[in-house]
């Protein structure tokens, strides 16, 4: 006779529907990278940090094109741009991220824009200087467009959330946080 007092079975996940099952329906992970539908709706966890998010969405459409296409930008960047755009291929995906990096994202995208145009004025009022013969407004100018490009980086930077590695056939490999990666 069978123990009633017995704990019940463990019940072999293959069993069990999918969604019941894990979180991460339509996510598997190949190497380093987390490879999806296109549309696809990521599970409720960061896709940075893997912590817990409820609530809203973040829809990123992504784009990717081969590599070799960068090598058109040595003969002209009109024809990469072209080449490029008709090449392209997009896809789009429904992620969570927690609100330590929503905030980092937005904060990425001040840096980019106004950093970038407080330099760039920087850099003006440094070759308006360079008139007035100035000693100093070599520097001014040269501290200005260093500084748009540590803004530029550093903002592109905080801004990325997921990196598309390659789109084809509606499936898109992509480069995700790795504490997120790691729980797939
Ligand atoms: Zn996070």
């Amino acid at each position: 006779m069978e123990n009633p007092y017995a704990p019940p079975k463990k019940i072999d996940d293959a069993v069990l529907p999918e969604h019941v099952a894990n979180d991460l329906v339509g996510l598997r992970r190949e190497g380093n990278f987390v490879v999806c539908a296109d549309n696809a709706e990521w599970p409720d966890r960061c896709a940075v940090c893997n912590q817990a998010v409820s609530g809203r969405k973040m829809t990123r459409k992504l784009f990717w094109h081969p590599g070799w296409i960068y090598l058109l930008f040595l003969v002209s960047w009109i024809l990469y741009l072209i080449v490029a755009l008709i090449v392209r291929k997009k896809g789009t995906i429904h992620i969570s991220v927690c609100e330590r990096h929503r905030k980092r994202r937005v904060m990425g995208i001040l840096i980019a824009s106004i950093g970038s145009l407080m330099c760039l004025l920087l850099a003006i009022i440094g070759a308006l200087m360079t008139d007035s013969g100035s000693p100093v407004s070599g520097a001014i100018v040269l501290i200005g467009i260093l500084g748009i490009v540590t803004c530029l980086i550093t903002g592109a930077l905080m801004i990325r959330v997921v990196t598309p590695i390659k789109i084809a056939d509606n499936t898109l490999w992509i480069k995700a946080g790795n504490a997120f990666t790691d729980s797939i």
